[in-house]
Parts: structure tokens; C-alpha cells; sequence
């Protein structure tokens, strides 16, 4: 795939010369359209999680939403990206028939004017409860909607809290009931089901207009929640934010669509609102081991009924939740033991990170119990996750300390159980549970045999740029070693499991 995009490049650049030579659309010269825009992902939950997840990627232009369909799905993750697709415009979809991606300035969201603090602080959460024109039902009052995101445990409000040891809260409103302008069927009646999310919310701020709402500020959490279902068996989220004409000009914000009806019994819950929330705050599913959302361990997975689940480590590192003294990115060459505290505990170490250094695979530990927002996890013990590097959904997986058996439900390490990975020279041995709930853990991820202190053989001698991780350091080195253990130390990625 990536030997295609210079082929991609050069011919959109040839159709933007011949447009500027005739002086016409470049949609007219090579018989499609063109359109050039950011990027955009909604991920679409099956209601009780049953099935897999829809991925949809649009395309934010000056011209409006449309949705990207290609022919082969993209190997990268797009979102954010500037993006010229090249294609067949039809009822707000472009079928892609050529597409070429700009590159990346920075990270994560491109192009969006992502906030900085977009997971830190309080995120102004905008509710509103809307009512299909023909439907009158008002099935919870907005009393429900106010315990259920603001309340006391468990809300949404003390899931986050809890989650980020109080560096995100949530405040903000619950509007309505309002009645859109249209019945039920005039949202089914779409065909492109992401077109109708976008009327879905150009009606529902209209209405709020009417209904005297002032503003959805730039940054805001916009939950949306229906009386009926909306065409899907699903809930749905943004990946992040998107940009939306609103009744108060352009506005940055996340969207996340409830439905109602018969599925509000399970998508009105701390469960389901904080997993299209996590996708709000940018996070991609976790799991998919035996099947999808097949862990109970991350709320951006399947999570778990009534308090939901707290989200992973590697989760709360890149929102820098956990960092510095509460969560170590341990070095290439470490052998030692760690006391670590459960991830529900507000201090003490809480995570452990292992980057493997060769692009492919990273490891976390951390230690969960049946407490506060991890109340309905199946099991307590020792999760560890590995990070396939080279996948972008489900790319953080458990790894199950029983593999093999269809479940992650009994995944955790217990005491006196150990992880190896040889391939990687990585042992974790799960040494015992103190009183206070932490755990000893014995990390054994020593450097191999030939290589002195630091990493450095005493012969050779390279040069890395100032930066550079030491387990970075510490693979180039040994790159350079004798074959015999350049080869155990760097075989083709392994399966987790
Ligand atoms: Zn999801």
C-alpha cells in the first residue's frame, strides 16, 4: 500500500495542473469530483455490543460531510488527516476511486483545532433530549439524564473523575425534552445513515435555538438522546472532534448519538455513555482477542454494567492522567520488582509501560479490583496489555493469562503466575498481593548476554539522535551484536497470546 500513494500524489497533482489549465472543476476533467477535507471517524456500537463495531470515516469539507467509501479501507488511521479524494459525489458520499493523504503535521487530530486540554479540565457536557415529531413519549425526565451524567456514584461525572484521579470532571446541562421538526421515518429515510446523524444534529441544535440555547462552545461534549431508535440497533460516537455549522457559526465539539425506545435500557447507562465518550476523547477500542468488545477490563471495550469500568493504562498515559512517579516507562535492561497500586486508588504507582523499542509491540501491567467504578469487573488481579503498533482499531489487547478459552472474563494474573515472552527476553512474574491491595510485580527484561552497561558492547560505537528512548538506544546496539543473539533478540512479531 504505501508504494501506491506517490501514485496517488502525482495524479491528483495532474489533475489540479489541468484544472488550472482549462480553467474548469478537476472533477470535470477526470470524470468524478474532488473534494479536499479533514478527515472525520464515527464509530457506530452495536446495542449489548453484539457484533462488531461500524467504522465510518467522512470527510469534512467547506462543501459539507460526506461520507468516504473506499474500495480498500485505508491502512492508516486517517483521523485528522487532509485528505483529496477523488471520486464520484452522490447523496453526501464520495465513492473513492484515488485518494492522497497530506502529511502529518502533528498529532493526534490534524486539521481539527483540537483543544489542548481536550482531556483535562472540565469538559462542558451538553445534553439534549429530543423527541421525534411524531413520537410524544418522554420515557425518563430529565431528572434521570441529570443523576446519570452529573450525579453521585455512579455517573458519568465520578466515572471520569475517577478515571483521571480528578484531572477531567464533567459539567454542563440537560436540555430538553425538545421535539425535532421532523417524524421518526423522515430520519430513516436516508440511505446514508451518516447524513442522517449530521441532520440529526443541524435539527437538534435548530431546535435548541428556538428553544433559547445560546451556544455550544468550541470543545464541548454534545450527548444526544432520542425517544426512538434512529434507524440502527446502535449508539454512536466521534472519534475525537469534528468541526459543525451550528445556528451560532462554525463550532468544534464531540457528538455522541443514544438512541431510545427499547434500547434505552441499555444505551441510557454509565457503560455505553462513557464507551462512545471515551471514542469522543479520542481512544480506539481495546480487545477483540476472541471476539469484539470481548473485554470487560476497558469501558472502550465492552466495560461493564452499572459502573462501568475504568479504560487502561496505556489509556490514561496518553491522556497524562498517569505519568511521572504514578506510572513508569521502564528502560530495555530492567530487572526489578514494582509495588503497584490498583488503578482505582488516587496515588501511588499505578501503571507499568514497556516499549519493546522495534515499532511493533509495547506491554502495560497495571492491577484492577472490584472497587469504586471497577465494581463490576469479573475478576481482580494483574491485566497486562499488549499494543500491536501495527494495527489501529483493537490494537491494545489483554493478555490473557488463560489463553485459549474463549474468554477474557478470567484474563487477569494472579499471584504466583508469569508471563514470558521470549521473544522479547520479557518475563513478568506476579509475585504477591500486599494488604493494601498493591501487588509485587518482578519485571525481568535484562540485556542480553555481549552487551555491557547501558547497553553499549565495548568495540562499537553509533550515533542516535538526542531523545531517543534507551530501549531505542539499547535495540540499535544490539543490532550490531554477534547473529546468534541478534536473532533471538528480534524475531517477527508474535501473536500476544
Ligand atoms: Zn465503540
Amino acid at each position: 500500500m504505501p508504494d501506491r500513494r506517490p501514485h496517488r500524489a502525482a495524479f491528483l497533482g495532474l489533475v489540479a495542473l489541468l484544472a488550472v489549465v482549462f480553467g474548469g472543476p478537476a472533477a470535470a476533467a477526470a470524470g468524478g469530483d474532488t473534494l479536499i477535507g479533514i478527515v472525520r471517524s464515527r464509530i457506530r456500537t452495536p446495542v449489548d455490543f453484539a457484533g462488531a463495531p461500524e467504522v465510518v470515516w467522512l470527510l469534512e469539507t467547506p462543501q459539507g460531510k460526506f461520507t468516504l467509501d473506499f474500495t480498500e479501507p485505508p491502512t492508516e488511521d486517517l483521523t485528522g488527516r487532509e485528505v483529496t479524494a477523488h471520486g464520484l459525489v452522490q447523496d453526501q458520499r464520495i465513492a473513492v476511486t484515488d485518494y492522497a493523504v497530506k502529511p502529518r503535521k502533528q498529532l493526534p487530530l490534524e486539521g481539527g483545532p483540537e483543544p489542548a486540554s481536550h482531556q483535562t479540565g472540565t469538559q462542558n457536557t451538553i445534553a439534549i433530549l429530543n423527541k421525534f415529531a411524531d413520537i410524544a413519549a418522554e420515557p425518563q425526565p430529565s431528572s434521570f439524564f441529570s443523576s446519570l451524567l452529573f450525579g453521585a456514584f455512579p455517573s458519568l461525572k465520578t466515572f471520569w473523575e475517577e478515571n483521571s484521579y480528578n484531572a477531567m470532571t464533567l459539567g454542563g446541562s440537560i436540555n430538553g425534552w425538545w421535539s425535532l421538526p421532523q417524524p421518526q421515518a423522515t430520519y430513516n429515510a436516508i440511505p446514508n445513515f451518516d447524513a442522517r446523524l449530521n441532520q440529526l444534529v443541524a435539527d437538534a441544535l435548530t431546535t435548541a435555538a428556538a428553544n433559547g440555547m445560546t451556544d455550544i462552545p468550541n470543545g464541548t461534549r454534545l450527548l444526544l438522546f432520542f425517544n426512538e431508535r434512529f434507524g440502527c440497533s446502535c449508539a454512536v460516537g466521534t472519534l475525537g472532534f469534528e468541526n459543525w455549522n451550528t445556528p451560532w457559526g462554525v463550532r468544534t465539539f464531540s457528538v455522541a448519538w443514544f438512541p431510545g425506545g427499547n434500547l434505552a435500557t441499555w444505551a441510557w447507562a454509565v457503560d455505553v455513555v462513557g464507551h462512545e465518550m471515551g471514542h469522543n476523547l479520542g481512544w480506539w477500542h481495546s480487545g477483540n482477542v476472541y471476539f469484539t468488545y470481548d473485554s470487560n477490563f476497558d469501558v472502550v471495550s465492552r466495560g461493564c454494567k452499572a459502573e462501568g469500568s475504568h479504560t487502561i493504562v496505556f489509556n490514561k498515559v496518553e491522556a497524562g492522567w498517569l505519568s511521572g512517579p504514578s506510572a513508569f516507562a521502564l528502560p530495555f535492561g530492567t530487572t526489578s520488582t514494582y509495588t503497584v497500586f490498583p488503578t482505582t486508588r488516587t496515588s501511588g504507582l499505578r501503571g507499568l509501560t514497556l516499549d519493546m523499542g522495534d515499532g511493533l509491540r509495547a506491554y502495560s501491567i497495571e492491577v484492577r479490583l472490584h472497587e469504586g467504578h471497577d465494581a463490576c469487573i469479573p475478576e481482580e488481579g494483574v491485566l497486562i496489555h499488549c499494543w500491536h503498533k501495527d494495527l489501529e482499531d483493537w490494537a491494545k489487547k489483554p493478555v490473557d493469562a488463560t489463553p485459549g478459552d474463549g474468554t477474557l472474563t478470567n484474563a487477569l494474573w494472579l499471584p504466583g503466575m508469569t508471563f514470558s515472552e521470549p521473544a522479547y527476553g520479557l518475563t513478568v512474574q506476579v509475585w504477591r498481593q500486599n494488604p493494601n491491595g498493591s501487588f509485587d510485580i518482578v519485571v525481568f527484561w535484562p540485556l542480553p548476554a555481549g552487551v555491557g552497561c547501558f547497553g553499549v558492547p565495548s568495540s562499537v560505537a553509533i550515533q542516535v539522535p538526542l531523545g531517543t528512548p534507551v530501549s531505542m538506544v539499547a535495540r540499535q546496539f544490539t543490532a550490531l551484536l554477534p547473529p546468534t543473539p541478534t536473532a533471538a533478540l528480534m524475531p517477527a512479531p508474535l501473536p500476544c497470546n
